[in-house]
């Protein structure tokens, strides 16, 4: 008999696949726009496209477990030591991985409310119990987290910007909350729209790491470099906890395409700067027009904006009749918001268009 607790496991919605949707509604997939699952509108630099074109040469070889090239790059990126630095499938893996090392049954882990949902289903594969504390104006509550720790709480994860809100923790909250958090919690610091931000509000994790080394820092090659496809992310941290997260990756989690990409993409920060400037422009285009139209938003700082349309499901569904596939978060407690990706100009104007659509049918 499996274990009881597995059937308790909240899964994860991922966002419709264009193909999907097409099937459903008998939609030509050419026609879909997909703001579901804040992707990159800009695809990836061509310079991964490239070393992707060259990985397909060798399918047949296993990729190399130690991401040698990929630590090595991004080590003389970040100005830390390779041994600093562990690639895996997403920051997804990164997820799991703590989890499996730090909770089981008997132990806790807290999270702010609304926070990304795969925190929840990682907490809960384990068996451990997730201690959700209540947000204060969308912002997570670091005080009422820090109150929330108990000798059980060995775990916390955080991101910032947050999903779905798209909230940032100050700089200076963020390191009197990694300064004060008891010795025996470690602390996730999920960085995913860490781009997204601009270079100065973006956190100084060399002060984090100088305050605080039961700390992980995760990032993401799924979102402004535009590899979702590929899973690949990685960990910043102490080397002997990345040793201790490495024994329980599956063996070659991270493909030789997905690393050969990553590397490419590192190296086009032009390609980054692009993706961040565009989305900065279109989701300061789609917020005006939220506001423009009365519908509630939280002002974001990622690639994608919490609007409340009034009954998230149902919008999500109408619109997704209509070929634009965008996220409900009533799973989140959110029933009456979704939130929408930042697109292109162009792909952002039919979402509105469909908006448009489904408030007039609505009424
Ligand atoms: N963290 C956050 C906050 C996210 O929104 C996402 C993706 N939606 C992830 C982590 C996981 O990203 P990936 O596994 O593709 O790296």
């Amino acid at each position: 008999f499996p274990l009881a607790h597995v059937a308790s496991i909240p899964p994860y919605p991922p966002g419709r696949p264009i193909d999907a949707v097409a099937r459903e509604f008998g939609l030509d997939p050419a026609a879909i726009v997909k703001l579901a699952s804040n992707e990159n509108p800009l695809g990836c630099s061509p310079r991964a496209t490239e070393a992707l074109a060259k990985a397909a040469a060798e399918t047949h070889l296993y990729p190399d477990f130690d991401c040698y090239a990929l630590k090595q790059a991004l080590a003389a990126q970040l100005g830390v030591p390779a041994t600093h630095v562990l690639p895996a499938a997403g920051s997804s893996e990164l997820i799991s991985l703590v989890a499996r090392a730090f909770l089981d049954g008997d132990r806790k882990a807290v999270i702010p409310q609304y926070a990304f949902q795969a925190y929840e289903g990682a907490i809960g594969s384990v068996g451990a119990e997730a201690v959700i504390v209540p947000v204060r104006g969308w912002q997570a509550d670091l005080d009422a987290m820090l109150a929330a720790v108990d000798d059980r709480v060995h775990l916390i994860y955080l991101a910032t910007p947050n999903n779905p809100t798209g909230t940032v923790v100050p700089t200076v909250d963020l390191e009197r909350f990694v300064e004060a958090l008891p010795p025996h919690v470690l602390l996730v610091l999920d960085e995913a729209y860490r781009e997204f931000l601009p270079p100065e509000q973006q956190p100084d994790i060399a002060r984090l790491f100088a305050r605080r080394r039961n700390l992980l820092v995760m990032r993401t090659f799924s979102k402004v470099h535009g590899l979702a496809a590929l899973r690949v992310g990685y960990g910043i941290g102490d080397p002997e906890l990345l040793g201790l997260l490495r024994r329980l990756q599956l063996p070659f989690s991270v493909g030789a395409p997905a690393q050969a990409a990553a590397i490419a993409a590192l190296g086009d920060a032009e390609f980054v700067e692009r993706g961040r400037r565009e989305n900065a422009a279109e989701r300061q285009r789609m917020e005006e027009r939220f506001a423009a139209l009365g519908i509630e938003h939280v002002p974001s700082f990622g690639n994608f904006v919490l609007a409340r349309t009034g009954n998230g499901p149902a919008t999500a569904q109408a619109l997704m009749r209509r070929g634009v596939i965008v996220r409900p978060v009533a799973g989140s407690g959110l029933v009456d918001w979704i939130r929408v990706s930042v697109g292109t100009a162009r792909e952002n104007d039919i979402f509105f268009e469909k908006l448009d659509d489904v408030r007039a049918d609505a009424k």
